[in-house]
């Protein structure tokens, strides 16, 4: 069943997916884990640079305390004197418009508005916590930064790390900003990352592009070379969303992310499917099949992550052209 946008879900089938079944909660299924761990060998100055790097990019996003939070993290009063209050923009429309500005503002390269289908929230966190939000929070802003492109077409380099670790980073100075943003504001904002939901549905709800043969968001405007976080508010929205062609219209005939893949993660079939592969997949969506366990593996045996799905893609071009036709 097509329930919204490029999304074919099997409501019979789907659940709230468990964020503790993501390969990166499961790392102990890898033997010898030691991803994040300092090296053992010496990678020489040439690649010592590189991994400094690709490590100093994740600086903000791994250390800034106001990234993804509820609740603000100043003391200091919007205005002195002045109660909180809750502002009231004169429609959701305006709110929309002015929420969208200032996301972009504070250096979103997309911004788009959905309101929240509950079945895209993890059902437990990576504690095992399970995961809810107020009732009024209906609302969700989704937030797109583009990776640098010139570096990303290195991968599987530590510049082309770099380039993701830095994404991630701008994308957690760019939640903790709408977040307080709205929060100063009087309303309630949940800033979120990967945390709390997947990003991708929501997105693709927000009209922001469609989901791709590797796994991503592909969009017109940088194709799936972006990095995604969101806010969870109670502001009431206007939605953005518009029909986007399918999984299928832009992947089928196209095998280029699975070709770069060295890992072998990714389907060259003919057809998305809703059969699973791994733990890692939620049953009951349409796409195409990924194997994170081998891509992940793949990861730990280089060092770094690998963008190589990413740099191959053509579907920025492919997407405005379809769009442009369509019109
Ligand atoms: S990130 Fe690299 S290893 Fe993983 S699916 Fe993409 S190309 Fe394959
Ligand atoms: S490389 Fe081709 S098949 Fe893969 S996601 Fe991009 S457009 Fe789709």
């Amino acid at each position: 069943m097509r329930i919204k946008g490029s999304h074919y879900v099997d409501l019979e089938i789907h659940r709230r997916f468990d964020s503790r079944k993501t390969v990166f909660c499961r790392q102990g299924i890898f033997e010898g884990f030691d991803h994040f761990q300092p090296e053992t060998d010496d990678p020489g100055d040439t690649e010592l640079l590189g991994l400094a790097e690709a490590r100093a990019s994740w600086t903000l996003h791994d250390n800034y305390p106001g990234a993804f939070r509820e609740t603000s993290i100043g003391k200091r009063p919007l205005v002195l004197n002045r109660k909180p209050f809750q502002f009231r923009f004169s429609d959701p429309i305006a709110a929309t418009d002015n929420i969208i500005e200032v996301a972009k503002r504070f250096g979103a390269s997309l911004a788009g508005i959905t309101e929240l289908e509950t079945r895209w929230l993890y059902s437990n966190d990576r504690t095992g916590a399970p995961v809810t939000l107020p009732d009024e929070a209906r609302w969700v802003i989704v937030l797109a930064v583009e990776m640098d492109r010139d570096s990303i077409a290195t991968s599987p380099s530590f510049r082309a790390a770099a380039a993701s670790g830095k994404g991630y980073s701008d994308s957690a100075a760019l939640a903790g900003a709408v977040g307080e943003y709205l929060r100063l504001l009087g309303c309630y904002a949940r800033s979120c990352g990967n945390d709390t939901a997947l990003s991708i549905p929501l997105a693709i709800d927000a009209g922001m592009g469609v989901l791709g043969r590797n796994g991503l968001l592909l969009t017109p405007e940088f194709g799936p070379g972006i990095r995604l976080c969101k806010v969870i508010t109670d502001l009431e929205l206007a939605s953005t969303h518009s029909e986007y062609p399918t999984t299928e219209d832009v992947c089928s005939g196209c095998t280029l992310c699975a070709e770069a893949c060295e890992a072998d993660a990714l389907s060259t079939a003919e057809k998305p499917t809703w059969e699973v592969l791994t733990e890692s997949n939620n049953p009951g969506v349409i796409r195409w099949q990924f194997n994170p366990e081998k891509c992940f593996d793949f990861w730990l045996k280089i060092g770094r992550d690998c963008s190589n799905c990413i740099s191959a893609c053509p579907a920025a071009g492919r997407l405005q052209k379809m769009i442009s036709e369509k019109k």
